[in-house]
């Protein structure tokens, strides 16, 4: 049956056809008896922790297969198994690592066992698809509950992650509350303003009343404890002690095992350095993986498509970043803020894979672009709502150039700044997917 669809390509196309004439095609496919399955599911972050875990594991020597490309919904993950796989259906892989939608999670799970879930973080993302946020908590508990055997590895400074309803052995990483001290050489960049981030509501999972944090990292996540039943966050296995970031660098330390640890990698914004604890902690529970080779893995990450990726973008260089709700969205702005001489392009789709609704737009701190004194391009079907979206934060009606023609308000983006400046795109999935489409950027990275 898989041989039919091997068409090995990077498209979601083989996987589509081949759900569509069956349904439970990835029980075809066959693994090494030593092969190790791990999903990554959550809001953000999903992407970026697979590539950083796949090279900690690859510079470790082993042989690894992962959907590269955010295809996370069935048939991404088919079309994937498929490209990785003979024609028999073998998978000759030691792991095979596979970043999963929260909603498709059950769907896996009730035919492939996997070794361990990593749990990121819960955040509204794509409201239309999920509904609320406990929806997207369940879909999750009942995707592990497929699997008593399963590892998880659950981010402790989410209090919905931590506390999934589960019997499952359990691996906790998170933040240490001094861990971000002298993070930034810029007080105003530093721990006050990470707290202005749009935040679930938390309440303890266990008597409902609110919690209190000693300290908050990014949004909601942080260190708490239940104001009425005395709950708190679990003991951390895998912690970042400490880390500070430069423009271009994070440089931090992980205490475990009793041992610090330090790394770093070219990677800024604390939702990155999250990404890559998650993925040093996955590597620490599933292999022997030395800290020379989870380094090495760390350095030769180049951020895949559209989390950061440099482009080259008619001889010059630009960034990528692609947003797609209000939290990741408002991080991306405010590191890329920090930077000189940076100007923005922002390209807003409402296709299905964007999400219908917009209206995580007002949700997202646009106001962090208010001191930016440069032109700012609007593209995409919904340019004009993010136009107004703009207009609200305080941006001069003059600074903002709406152009809903994606290719040719790159071109003019591109012709007009100058050379010492630095252009960060910042687009919707589909929005990117167009550019990529029409040749309008090739990584260089
Ligand atoms: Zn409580």
């Amino acid at each position: 049956m898989i041989s039919v669809f091997h068409l090995g390509q990077a498209s979601n196309f083989p996987g589509k056809i081949a759900l569509f004439i069956k349904k439970d095609l990835i029980q075809d496919f066959k693994l090494n008896e030593k092969s190790k399955i791990i999903l990554i599911t959550g809001t953000n972050g999903k992407s970026t922790t697979t590539g950083i875990l796949a090279n900690i594991l690859k510079a470790s020597g082993k042989k690894v297969i992962y959907n590269k490309s955010g295809a996370n919904l069935l048939s991404g993950i088919i079309t994937a198994l498929c490209s990785g796989s003979n024609i028999f259906g073998h998978l000759k892989y030691d792991y095979i690592i596979l970043e999963v939608d929260e909603a498709t999670l059950p769907l896996l799970t009730s035919q492939i066992k996997p070794d361990l879930i990593a749990v990121t973080n819960f955040f509204r993302d794509q409201l239309d698809r999920f509904g609320e946020l406990d929806t997207t908590v369940n879909l999750i508990k009942k995707g592990i509950s497929n699997n008593k055997n399963t590892t998880l590895v659950l981010n402790a400074d989410d209090v919905r992650a931590a506390f999934i309803d589960s019997e499952n052995k359990k691996i906790f990483y998170g933040f240490s509350t001094n861990a971000a001290k002298g993070a930034f050489n810029n007080e105003s960049n530093g721990n006050n303003l990470w707290q202005e981030n749009p935040e679930e509501i938390t309440t303890c999972p266990k008597c409902g009343s609110s919690l209190i944090f000693s300290n908050k990292f990014l949004a909601h996540l942080g260190d708490y404890k239940c104001s009425g039943c005395g709950l708190k966050r679990p003991e951390v296995n895998f912690l970042v002690s400490l880390f500070k970031t430069d423009s271009l660098s994070t440089y931090f330390d992980i205490t475990f095992d009793g041992h610090k640890n330090n790394f770093f990698i070219s990677l800024i914004g604390v939702f990155n350095l999250y990404n890559a604890l998650c993925a040093i902690t996955i590597a620490k529970t599933v292999s022997n993986t030395t800290n020379v080779q989870v380094q090495k893995g760390l350095q030769s990450y180049s951020t895949i498509f559209g989390r950061g990726e440099k482009i080259d973008l008619k001889n010059r260089p630009a960034w990528i970043y692609l947003i797609k709700n209000p939290t990741g969205t408002t991080e991306v702005l405010k590191t890329l803020t920090q930077i000189p001489n940076a100007r923005f392009l922002i390209a807003i789709n409402d296709d299905f894979a964007d999400g219908r609704d917009v209206s995580w737009l007002w949700d997202a701190q646009f106001d962090i672009l208010s001191s930016h004194k440069k032109e700012i391009y609007i593209s995409g079907k919904r340019a004009l709502d993010m136009a107004l979206r703009l207009k609200y934060a305080d941006i001069n009606s003059s600074q903002i150039k709406v152009n809903e023609n994606i290719t040719s308000t790159i071109t003019n983006a591109s012709k007009s700044i100058s050379q010492d400046e630095t252009l960060f795109i910042l687009p919707t999935y589909t929005a990117l997917l167009e550019m990529q489409r029409k040749g309008l950027c090739k990584s260089i990275i």
